[in-house]
This record gives structure tokens, sequence and C-alpha cells, in this order.
């Protein structure tokens, strides 16, 4: 790393909740369903395995050049994980991914992702796609630390002492969200911090102070944003989604420098989001609304 380079490097391949929605109503924001690649100590890390992960897959895959890169899941929502289907690198031999993700409902992630993949949901099972990876569940006060000069990352407890130069994902079970609530991550690299916490609903009042706890101090705060606070009020109570306002209340909570909303509404156009942009702005200065395919650096 040469001291012009970011520490971490976060681009939102999808940023819609639920399901996809292309057209000409989404081109601003974008269509696909949640995926991020990040890049950070000269590793490859990816969380969750919406639709957006397919045009990444169409950039990684080449045959003849090794990719190998650790995959993290929320949860085993299908906005989060059906993309895996069409991504290409995973059918790669040259690939090794190390893949991590929740038990929920008594099922593992591998058995999540069997389920998704086996016949005849789709025609090739997860362990016949072709790439190597193993499989690991992951669980609240866990962590993974990719070391440096370390062939793989390995999964630590809660004790784990960790040193200067380790990537690690901290990860935190946010409980609303049904069934079983869903993981959030914390990325940590020399002193730098990115939570990723999507599909969470806060408090009106209080915000989340379980997350606000997770993410003190982060520099970068990714937080679900999906309803105005009118269908939230409505309809949509319990369905384990925020509003801007709630991740704007936990932001200031956990004193983050900067606020992304993410997992937009499918029913939101461009322009509806464009304004829930600009009123979430007025109220957190530093705070956006992620589109797909933009880039955001961490100093
Ligand atoms: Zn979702
Ligand atoms: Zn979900």
């Amino acid at each position: 790393m040469t001291a012009s380079e970011p520490t971490i490097t976060i681009v939102f391949h999808g940023v819609r909740g639920s399901y996809p929605v292309p057209g000409p109503t989404t081109l601003v924001y974008g269509g696909n369903t949640t995926s991020q690649e990040i890049r950070v100590g000269g590793r490859l890390l990816i969380f969750d395995a919406g639709t957006g992960i397919i045009k990444l897959g169409q950039r990684l895959a080449r045959p003849k050049k090794p990719l190998e890169f650790a995959m993290f899941f929320s949860h085993n929502h299908h906005d989060h994980t059906s993309g895996l289907l069409y991504f290409k690198p995973a059918y790669l031999k040259t690939t090794k991914a190390y893949i991590y993700g929740p038990v929920d409902e008594g099922g593992d992630i591998l058995g999540a992702l069997s389920e998704l993949s086996n016949p005849p949901a789709h025609p090739v099972a997860l362990r016949n796609m072709g790439m190597n990876f193993t499989c690991d569940n992951f669980e609240n006060g866990m962590a993974v630390r990719w070391a440096p000069g370390k062939k793989a990352p390995e999964l630590l407890g809660k004790a784990a002492r960790l040193h200067a130069g380790d990537v690690v994902v901290k990860a935190l079970r946010n409980p609303k969200h049904p069934a079983e609530g869903v993981l959030n991550f914390r990325l940590e690299y020399r002193g730098r911090s990115y939570v990723y916490a999507t599909d969470v609903e806060g408090d009106a009042e209080n915000g989340d102070p379980l997350l606000a706890r997770f993410a003190n101090g982060a520099d970068l705060l990714a937080h679900d944003g999906q309803h105005d606070a009118h269908e939230y009020n409505e309809r949509r109570r319990g369905w384990g989604h925020s509003t801007p306002e709630m991740a704007v209340k936990t932001a200031r909570m956990a004193g983050v420098r900067k606020l992304a909303i993410i997992h937009h509404e499918p029913a939101y156009g461009d322009a509806k989001l464009a304004r829930m942009e600009r009123e979430t702005k007025k109220l957190f200065q530093n705070s956006f609304f992620a589109r797909e395919g933009r880039k955001v650096h961490i100093p």
C-alpha cells in the first residue's frame, strides 16, 4: 500500500431490497439487489450476493487468472443470495472462495446455499459449480481475520488477539429482521472501519442502540433505509427494515463519519429516492443514498 492508496474501497454493485427492478425509473440508483465488493489490504471481500454480483462476476471471471475472495452473507433471503447462481467465477476451477454466513432456523449456511442451487431449483448444485470453496458458519461475536502473508482467512472466537495489518470482519446478530435476525458486519483495517447493516429495523424514537454500539466511531456506516416514514408507519412496522430517519439516529448515536443509505424499496423510482436523499442530507450532511456502481474510498 502506498500513502495515496485508500485503506478501504467499497463498490456498491446492487443497492435494492427485496427484488430486482430493471427499467427506466431505476437507471440512476440501479435495480439490482444487494452486493458489495470491498478491496482492503490487497484482499477482495464480498458482502452478500444479490443480483448486483452478476456484473461484478463478469468483470472478475478470467479463466487463466486465479481469483481468491472471502464472501460474507448477512442472511439467506433471496435478495442477498440469488446472484451467486449467475456469478461466473463460481464456475471456474481457478477460483478459491471462503464463504461465511449465519445459521438460521436450524439450517447452516452450506445447507441454505445448497438448497438455493440444488436441482430442480437450479441446474448446477453449489458443490458442482467448479470453484474451490470452504463454507463456515459465522455467528454473533465471532470474527474472521485475514492476516498479512496468510493464505487463508481464519475464524476467531471472542477473545482472539488481533494484530496490525490484519483484515478483520466482526459479526453482530441484529435480531430485528424476520425470522431470526441478520448479521451486521464491521470491517476493520489499520484503524479504519466500515459497518454494513442491511435489513435492520431501528426504533422511530431511539434508532438502534445495539447497532450503534457495534458501529461506534466507524468511518462509514451503510444502513438499511428502505421505507419513507409514511409507508413505514402505515404498513411496514415489524417487517425488518428502517427509514432513513432511523438510520440517521443510529449514525448520530454511533458517531460515524459518513452514512450510506442502502436496500432501497423496489417500488421507489429515481425521483423519489433523490427527494429522500436530499431530505436525509438535511438531517445528516455527510450522507448519501447508495447507487449501483458507485465506489466509496475510506482514506
Ligand atoms: Zn434484503
Ligand atoms: Zn431480508
